[in-house]
């Protein structure tokens, strides 16, 4: 099956917004098997979204078209479909219900533009928009399927995954299903794991392995096809086991859980308590485990302890340690972590101690980090880092890693 993409929006030609939505789609039908041949941008103009349609309808199996189907008068995608395919735009009772309890949820006024976003071209398929208000569509003109979806991103991806994809399986001609599984990596980059990998990588078909790179963090997504769930199952299972036998170290989690929800389910699961003690994160590790709803049973509390003082006179950090070796210092965040422990009456305390940047301190270069970890072991102990970046990079990489080291003892 040959396809390709028609992304619309001016917004793409003059460079205001980067097309992620072709290259999101690009990499998930490269995963079943579809080839993208083409890619094309146009902006909110009749007659040039039509012209690439016509071109498009000639040479393809299957055409995404992203944008446009929204209530303005620039969004002219459904329209110049429907003129081609020779037929109309007809009201969609389910969706129009879906747009009316949109607003309602939101008490706020529905207008007839709105209402527009009801019309769908007539015999089309509609797939439904769980995260905004216009659906997506499927038409066959001459022998070429067009798929219709939303501009915005956060729509256009469930719709893709959860509607269209059932749909795509059945196009190819298979009974069969498609399922993913995402392991997600850390302290591993992405040409690392791909170089451990690589043989695996090439060699495997179903279920495939696509790697990703974001945020520091690796992720492999592994997507089976099979009719069966339990044989899916078990070709995912063996083929984690493959990857996990090379770099099983660096797998933390899987799907969309992130290093800290993890850590977070982790303790909960061992009914360990952490207390936390922050010099140059600034309670951001504290703020980001208390984003989870339960975290009142593991998490004890923490101090911001930011200037030198406050880390000797409320912490508790001896005079000593911050005379004789500094505060960017192994041993300052060995301290900090037991202090924090002990004051805290934690299981377990992290401290994080270290020079976010641009400039140094006491003559530590910026992205310099010590992670002080005290009670999981019968002697606290203590990371050091050297991360590059600027300030805030420096800092939720710290960050992570603080997670992933109390995960991995
Ligand atoms: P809306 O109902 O929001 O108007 P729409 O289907 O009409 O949705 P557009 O108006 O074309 O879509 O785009 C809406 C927004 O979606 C854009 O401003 C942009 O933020 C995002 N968007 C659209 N196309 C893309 C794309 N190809 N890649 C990334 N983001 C996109
Ligand atoms: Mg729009």
């Amino acid at each position: 099956m040959n396809a390709e993409l028609i992304s619309v929006g001016s917004e793409l030609l003059l460079g205001q917004i980067v097309n992620t939505n072709a290259a999101f789609l690009s990499q998930e039908l490269a995963i079943i098997g579809v080839n993208v041949f083409y890619q094309t941008t146009v902006g909110d103009n009749d007659k040039r979204l039509t012209e690439s349609l016509k071109q498009a309808i000639s040479r393809s199996d299957l055409i995404i078209i992203t944008g446009g189907l929204g209530p303005t008068k620039d969004d002219l995608t459904k329209e110049a479909v429907a003129s081609l395919a020779g037929t109309k735009l007809v009201h969609h009772e389910k969706s129009l219900h879906n747009i009316e309890s949109y607003f309602k949820k939101r008490n706020r006024q529905m207008s007839d533009n709105n209402r527009k976003q009801a019309l769908v071209i007539e015999g089309s398929r509609v797939l439904n928009n769980e995260y905004g208000m216009a659906p997506g569509m499927i038409v066959s003109i001459d022998g070429t399927s067009i798929v219709l979806l939303p501009g915005p991103p956060q729509e256009m991806k469930p719709m893709f995954l959860n509607e269209l994809l059932p749909e795509l399986s059945k196009m190819l001609g298979e009974q069969t299903s498609i399922t993913s599984r995402v392991l997600r990596f850390f302290d591993i980059g992405e040409s690392q794991l791909e170089t451990d990998l690589l043989d695996l990588i090439e060699a495997q078909t179903n279920p495939t392995i696509a790697p990703l790179a974001s945020e520091g963090e690796v992720t492999l997504r592994l997507t089976v096809k099979h009719a069966s769930v339990a044989e899916q199952k078990r070709l995912l299972d063996e083929t984690e086991e493959r990857i996990t036998n090379r770099v099983g170290q660096y797998l933390y989690g899987y799907n969309d859980t992130s290093l800290m929800e993890q850590l977070f389910l982790q303790l909960k699961e061992k009914r360990c308590t952490i207390a936390t003690a922050e010099s140059f994160t600034g309670g951001k590790f504290s703020s980001m485990l208390t984003s989870f709803s339960g975290v009142s049973s593991v998490f004890r509390g923490g101090c911001v302890s930011y200037a030198t003082d406050v880390k000797e006179n409320v912490l508790g950090v001896s005079k000593e340690v911050v005379t004789k070796f500094g505060v960017i210092s192994k041993q300052c965040a060995l301290e900090m972590a037991s202090c924090a422990q002990q004051q805290y009456d934690a299981d377990v305390a992290i401290s994080f101690t270290g020079v976010a940047g641009p400039d140094k301190q006491e003559g530590k270069e910026a992205g310099t980090v010590y992670i002080g970890i005290a009670g999981l072991s019968q002697e606290p102990f203590c990371y050091e880092l050297n991360l590059a970046g600027r300030r805030e990079a420096v800092r939720d990489r710290a960050i992570k890693y603080g997670c992933f080291y109390l995960l991995n003892e």
